[in-house]
């Protein structure tokens, strides 16, 4: 793993920086280049004005690893309250959460009754829940609370990285319940037993998951997202998907809010599904450190914000 990534992956889990970096102008000038603002309204709007490009997207209220009940209730009704303003819009736009979020740390119980609920309310609005994968640690129960929830609905799916050796296994677990799948690679700093450390090995892993995805997906009502940035591999994935008679429509590419934007609305031009993730809340310095590891040059854009006036 890089210096550089390592650093801000150390990063995104210090307290100490979590703390006081974020009450910076430069640090929250910086972040603004991948969050649109700190509230919901502003997650919205974005929504709105990406709908004008014919792209459809992903709402996502910042926070992790809560511990207290109350804040994991207070986040539960926050999303409950999204689904009630994204149906007022009209907007094509879902949400996606972390179980940490709902109190996964504390009692999988309470955290598995407020996502029953969201869920049940996105369904009763006609919107779906994606579940984000966090660190190798969650994943099993990450994927027990989704086979647990897609016993019960249909509007819900789960993400999926390609850096883990384990995961075609646990896609090939997942499939009987056909399931909403999001591919991603993984962002979070994960020890050799794990994942690949190889970036070529994650990329090839990728590739390889998402042809098994569209395969399993064809003839039924699974969704499946090609979630990356990763603009060659994305060929590759089309080429091979358009060789064996997929059509553009058949998988979404999702990407994230200010990443690759002219591909993003490109790509739409084009006939793909494009979904883009919007994240929004004041609780953003780990996932902001996560975006810096995954591209170190970004730090270019902190620098510029902190000499600029
Ligand atoms: C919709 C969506 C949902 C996600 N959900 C999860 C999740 O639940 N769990 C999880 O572990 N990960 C999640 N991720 C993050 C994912 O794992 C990767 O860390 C992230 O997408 C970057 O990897 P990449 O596939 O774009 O490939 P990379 O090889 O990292 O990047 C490819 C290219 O994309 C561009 N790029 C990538 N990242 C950035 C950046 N931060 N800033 C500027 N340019 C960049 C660069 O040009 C880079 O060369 C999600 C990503 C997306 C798009």
């Amino acid at each position: 793993m890089g210096l550089m990534r390592s650093f801000f992956l150390w990063g995104s889990r210090s307290c100490t920086l979590r703390e006081f970096l974020p009450r910076y102008g430069f640090m929250r000038k910086a972040v603004s280049r991948f969050m649109p603002g700190e509230d919901i309204e502003n997650a919205l709007n974005a929504a709105e004005t990406l709908r004008d490009s014919r792209i459809s997207t992903i709402v996502t209220h910042l926070g992790e690893n809560l511990l207290d009940k109350h804040e994991a209730e207070t986040v539960a009704h926050h999303y409950l309250e999204v689904l009630e303003r994204i149906q007022k819009r009209r907007l094509d736009c879902h949400i996606s959460l972390k179980l940490t979020q709902l109190g996964l740390d504390f009692s999988r119980d309470i955290c598995v009754e407020h996502l029953s609920n969201i869920i049940e309310r996105a369904n009763a609005v006609g919107n779906v829940v994606w579940i984000d994968m966090e660190s190798s640690p969650y994943v099993d129960v990450t994927l027990a609370v989704y086979r647990q929830m897609r016993s019960k609905f249909e509007n819900v799916g789960v993400c999926v990285q390609s850096y883990l050796y384990r995961t075609a296994k646990d896609i090939d677990g997942l499939l009987p319940y056909f399931p909403s799948i999001r591919l991603v690679k993984g962002t979070y700093a994960e020890p050799h037993t794990v994942a690949f450390d190889r970036k070529r090995d994650v990329d090839d892993n990728f590739f390889t998951l998402s042809l098994k995805l569209l395969d399993a997906a064809r003839n039924n009502t699974m969704r499946v997202g090609i979630a990356t940035h990763d603009m060659p591999l994305l060929k590759r994935v089309f080429h091979n998907a358009s060789q064996q008679g997929f059509s553009r429509d058949s998988f979404e590419v999702q990407m994230l809010y200010g990443i690759k934007r002219e591909q993003q609305t490109a790509l739409a031009k084009q006939g793909f599904k494009v979904r883009v993730l919007i994240s929004y809340g004041s609780f953003w310095f780990p996932w902001y450190m996560r975006r810096l590891a995954e591209r170190p040059a970004n730090v270019l854009f902190v620098l510029k914000n902190l000499f600029s006036k």
